[in-house]
């Protein structure tokens, strides 16, 4: 990406030289800016964006030209290196939603990159991420349960904060969460982009597989396995759980390798097509269930079922896939 023409930020603040299009290489000249306004101490006057002009019921979205904006006290501006695309921000761009901004609205809540402009020096360079949720109570009812998504107190990008389908964010610093350095490591061989599916739907399948208390060798149930939730429950279920993965999907989803090579499932299942389907489709359930035990053990049926469907069919008769004493977790 080309950096936009210069603009030159209020004394105090402290940022980042913005000279190079690659952000490693640009992180190391940090410096303060002082009444005589060095050109190596500068923010880009504009950046691009895919913004909502007017939030209504159809998708409008448009690559636009707009301001970066210098950061106030307690806040950074943070340049934006990679952010990954949720299916919820589609559904961020239409309504406008209760609390969301209805003009001019910028969707994004996967963003990983650096803090290139901040009054705080120590904040300069940082590896930071902006993901949904930025603050919740901890007092309500839903953050007592564990719920802090649901708190009515919450503030979440890209609802109370643009998002980051922009270059430059420019934030409250408590809106963000700090990376461990070795994310954006030279050496390292993972592209830092994966980091970003950590933010949303890692995170959720994370929270469902600790929900579940799955053990090693147990058996579950991952409907909507071909969604970018359900892959990533059933890649940890198996690879990092040591879990059995019976993986269910309507079948043209599961034409994906990944779910059929077994990389993310051990046995994959389609989903039901009508409801005189269902019955077959708790008996290969439950006899899958047992190929994947071996023959002599007594639980009928898995040990847990993870819903990470978004059809209504995906919640039919639940209970009869599972055995006594387990858990069905709900995601989403
Ligand atoms: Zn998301
Ligand atoms: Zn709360």
């Amino acid at each position: 990406m080309r950096a936009a023409p210069a603009q030159t930020l209020k004394d105090s603040v402290v940022s980042v030289c913005e000279k190079h299009d690659d952000i490693s290489s640009s992180v190391s000249e940090a410096g303060v800016l002082s009444g005589d306004a060095s050109t190596s101490i500068i923010l880009p006057k504009d950046q691009l964006s895919v913004l909502t002009p007017v939030v209504g019921p159809t998708l409008d979205l448009h690559i636009t030209r707009i301001a970066v904006t210098p950061p106030k006290p307690g806040e950074v501006v943070v340049r934006i290196a990679w952010t990954g695309l949720c299916g919820s921000d589609p559904s961020f761009c239409v309504g406008p939603q209760p609390g969301f901004a209805s003009h001019n609205h910028i969707a994004g809540h996967e963003g990983i990159g650096h803090v290139v402009a901040s009054h705080d020096r120590s904040l300069l360079n940082k590896p930071v991420a902006a993901r949904y949720l930025t603050y919740s109570c901890q007092e309500c009812e839903y953050c007592l349960r564990g719920l802090p998504e649901s708190c009515p107190r919450q503030l979440a990008f890209p609802k109370d904060l643009n998002g980051t389908f922009q270059h430059y964010i420019t934030v409250p610093q408590h809106s963000v969460i700090q990376l461990p350095d070795y994310v954006f490591a030279r050496d390292s061989r993972i592209n830092p982009g994966v980091y970003a599916a950590a933010l949303c739907s890692g995170s959720a399948a994370l929270k469902a597989l600790r929900a579940a208390q799955l053990r090693p060798q147990a058996v579950t149930v991952v409907f909507g396995i071909a969604g970018s939730i359900g892959h990533l429950v059933g890649l940890m279920a198996k690879h990092i759980y040591g879990a059995r993965v019976i993986g269910v999907d309507v079948e043209s989803k599961a034409r994906d390798r990944m779910v059929k090579d077994g990389g993310v499932c051990d046995r994959f299942l389609p989903a039901p097509g009508n409801p005189e389907q269902e019955k077959a489709f708790q008996q290969s359930i439950l006899k899958l269930c047992e190929d994947l035990r071996g023959h002599k053990n007594v639980l009928i049926g898995a040990d847990s079922a993870i819903i990470c469907a978004n059809r209504a069919s995906g919640y039919n008769n639940l209970t009869s896939y599972v055995c006594d004493g387990a858990a069905i977790i709900i995601v989403g």
